[in-house]
């Protein structure tokens, strides 16, 4: 919901709204799967869960993958976001779509899971390879951190990113029908 609500966000916010449906579509998929890419390290991850054979394949995978691991670093962001524009890059002009925005896109959504990984008591391993698990606000205040799946997620966090994702398409309603609708 985060990399979504981010996602759109910035396109919203950041461009003038003119007739780009595949862009719009678009963006909605990407910030999708870039948001729950960094999951693709564990079995449970969302992810695996939307593809065919996705849970077998991810239980083979979380074997040789700890959760919360090159995927979760600034090395495995980097080359997942650097093998994204090429596939981007990849794509026919004819499709019409933006690489560079949606690339924007890809690298809002991602990075805004690896901040949310990074307030929760986990943290995440930034430095991978180098093990130590970094989260914000650094130890030793790590005690005002998240616990993942506990009250404050479920009943603060949650309901807070979806007002802010309706609150967005209430408010940006005529930007989105002119980005939709001929
Ligand atoms: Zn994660």
């Amino acid at each position: 919901m985060i990399g979504m609500t981010s996602g759109l966000g910035y396109l919203l916010l950041s461009q003038d709204a003119f007739y780009q449906p595949a862009t719009f579509a678009s963006v909605i998929v990407i910030s999708y799967l870039g948001s729950l890419l960094p999951d693709i390290d564990t079995s449970t991850g969302d992810i695996w869960h939307s593809l065919p054979f996705g849970h077998s394949v991810g239980k083979v995978a979380s074997n040789f993958l700890e959760h919360r691991n090159l995927t979760h670093s600034l090395l495995g962001f980097g080359l997942i976001s650097w093998g994204v524009l090429a596939l981007l890059h990849a794509m026919p002009t004819y499709w019409g779509l933006d690489a560079n925005t949606l690339w924007i896109i890809f690298i809002i959504s991602y990075g805004s899971h690896l901040l949310a990984d990074m307030i929760t008591v986990e943290g995440v391993p930034l430095l991978f390879p180098y093990g130590r698990m970094i989260g914000i606000p650094p130890k030793p205040f790590h005690g005002i951190r998240i616990v993942t799946g506990k009250w404050f997620e479920n009943l603060v966090i949650f309901p807070i990113v979806n007002l802010a994702l309706i609150g967005l398409i209430v408010s940006k309603w005529a930007e989105i029908k002119m980005m939709i609708i001929k």
